[in-house]
């Protein structure tokens, strides 16, 4: 917890937050507070907090698959809002309950899970299989793809930005579904391995795919390989075999205390052939 709080303030602005930011002063924004607490610091720190700028409303267009979240919505709302739970099948509902317990899931947000992720987040691989965008303020409005999420320059941009939401964009034509795994000790523990994949069909070939795995142990990262050998294949089963191996072979994954190397790739190929056999079974069944 932070142990020296000097000011606590609530700009009613972006721009009066931002001018509120500086590093020197340690100041920092805050949202649902549930990262901050992480930290031991007895250093002062200055806090500002994003919870009036408005940024929890949300926006779906059902016509073009457009989805556009505020940054300090909470993950519970995400989980329970009825706008979402037909939403690529129910994919981001059904699965970002899979993060941590009720009070976190009641207290985190959105943008607070994605500015400055851990390695093992559920959010970052769960919007990165839906090809989700980040939009933040800089003093202007920007938007990049959250595949540049850990890309130096975006780290760079981040550090002097609010984060003011998310977008998704599901092709306009055809169904997209999806399968997201997590792999830990026990049902509130981190992740040891997750990984999350959407296919959008149409006519029975694949037209979009993507897929990403995270708590490699290290940050998650999009598996565009595999993301271009299924698109535009035919939805048929056998599909998973040859994507499995392909997803092992460029996951990145090591070992660690929690996993060793070989045990990852055996769940990165476990997880690979459950998620895409799954998908194509649901599109085969309709
Ligand atoms: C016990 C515990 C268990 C957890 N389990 C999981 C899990 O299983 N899966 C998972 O994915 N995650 C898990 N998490 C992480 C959790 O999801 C994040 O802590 C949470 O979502 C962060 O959101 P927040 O609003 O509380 O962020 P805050 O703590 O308010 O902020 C976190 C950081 O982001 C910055 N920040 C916040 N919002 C913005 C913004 N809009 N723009 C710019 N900067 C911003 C803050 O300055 C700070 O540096 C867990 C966390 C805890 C404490």
């Amino acid at each position: 917890m932070l142990k020296n709080v000097t000011e606590y303030h609530i700009p009613g602005s972006l721009d009066e937050a931002l001018s509120l930011q500086d590093r020197e002063s340690r100041s920092y924004f805050i949202a649902g507070g549930t990262g901050l607490a992480l930290s031991n610091s007895n250093r002062p720190v200055e806090l500002i907090d994003l919870g009036k700028l408005h940024l929890d409303e949300l926006h779906l267009e059902d016509e073009s698959g457009k989805l556009e979240i505020g940054a300090t919505t909470k993950i519970q709302q995400l989980v329970e809002l009825d706008e979402l739970q037909d939403f690529a099948g129910g994919y981001l509902a059904n699965n970002l309950e899979k993060v941590g317990s009720y009070p976190i899931r009641n207290a985190g947000t959105l943008g607070g899970s994605i500015v400055r992720p851990f390695p093992w987040s559920d959010v970052v691989p769960i919007l990165l299989s839906l090809g989700a965008k980040i939009r933040y303020f800089d003093g202007t409005h920007g938007v990049r793809d959250l595949n540049n999420l850990y890309s130096d320059d975006f780290r760079e941009t981040l550090r002097n930005s609010i984060v003011t939401g998310i977008e998704v964009d599901l092709p306009e034509v055809g169904e997209t579904r999806g399968r997201f795994y997590k792999f830990s000790r026990s049902e509130f523990d981190i992740a040891s391995l997750n990984l999350g994949c959407t296919l959008t069909a149409l006519n029975g070939k694949i037209t979009r795919a993507r897929m990403a795995v995270g708590a490699r142990p290290s940050f998650a990262r999009r598996l565009t390989e595999v993301e271009d050998f299924l698109q535009g294949q035919s939805l048929e089963n056998d599909l998973a075999e040859e994507a499995t191996e392909m997803a092992a072979d460029t996951a990145g994954v090591t070992g660690d205390r929690k996993m060793s190397k070989d045990y990852r790739l055996a769940q990165v190929r476990k997880m690979t052939e459950e998620a895409l056999t799954g998908v194509i079974g649901d599109f085969l069944e309709q």
